[in-house]
């Protein structure tokens, strides 16, 4: 059977960007950082931007476009998201030779691998978790989002790996003198991001559902540090009698350095 790898070539709001590959296709999701940056990180992996065959986007917000229109421009890459999202594109004047597609909400095929989008709550026009199936695996990612319920958990269940966001400790938030009472307000919502317990509080489920692998990404350089948001979801887990050494395989995705990882 074919490995899926995946690797996070960066995450955090300076840029997000992931690379999900098989024998057959190399797809990013998001395309957060420069296009010279995405080319370099690529290249860290033995990558060539000529081999992407596809971006798949979650929303508009720029840390997950920056570099879009002019990577996708420059390698001919099709574009991948929803009619919301693209039409913020389309606004903002995207070039018209750029191949957009409207993915809605349904599964999908792409070359060998079948999509499923995924809606998230977030403060954009529309925002979208991914998993992609391959050859009886599947991965899936879901960043960017103020909360996980049931039809998440769904969503994601029986993946082997998943890109989760943990963003931000709570209290480090609550304690920022840097952030005006409005943003934690934003941070902390329904629409914001999903805070370390709450990450931790899905990955008990999930990894009783049957994943192995979770990598915490989207996590805030103000309001979080790699140790605790992975300590807290190590803890929730122990609390539950799992030996996370063993059993499972958590690892945290940087801003800076890419992280890359085989199933
Ligand atoms: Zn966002
Ligand atoms: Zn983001």
């Amino acid at each position: 059977m074919d490995n899926i790898r995946v690797s996070v070539l960066g995450s955090g709001s300076k840029g997000n960007c992931t690379l999900i590959e098989t024998s057959e296709s190399k797809i990013l999701i998001d395309c957060g950082f420069s296009a010279r940056e995405t080319v370099r990180r690529l290249e860290q992996l033995g990558i060539s931007a000529m081999e992407i065959n596809g971006i798949f986007l979650t929303h508009e917000h720029k840390d997950h476009t920056l570099g879009l229109e002019n990577f996708a421009s420059k390698f001919n890459i099709p574009i991948f998201a929803h009619a919301l999202t693209l039409t913020e594109f389309e606004r903002s004047g995207i070039k018209k030779y750029i191949e957009l597609n409207d993915i809605a909400t349904q599964d999908f095929y792409f070359r060998e691998l079948t999509i499923s989008p995924f809606e998230v709550s977030h403060d954009s026009k529309h925002c979208n978790g991914y998993s992609v199936y391959c050859q009886g695996q599947k991965v899936s990612l879901a960043t960017d989002l103020g909360y996980i319920d049931d039809n998440i958990i769904d969503s994601l269940s029986g993946s082997d790996t998943i890109v989760i966001e943990s963003n931000h400790d709570i209290n480090m938030l609550k304690h920022n003198p840097n952030y005006p009472q409005t943003l934690k307000n934003r941070i902390a919502g329904k629409c914001g991001h999903l805070s370390n317990v709450d990450c931790a509080c899905a990955i008990t489920k999930l990894a009783q559902n049957g994943t192995k692998n979770f990598i915490l990404a989207h996590l805030s350089q103000q309001n979080n540090t790699a140790s605790l948001a992975k300590s807290t979801t190590t803890q929730a887990l122990n609390n539950l009698g799992a030996d996370t050494d063993k059993e499972l395989n958590i690892v945290v995705a940087s801003q800076d350095n890419v992280l890359t990882k085989k199933i």
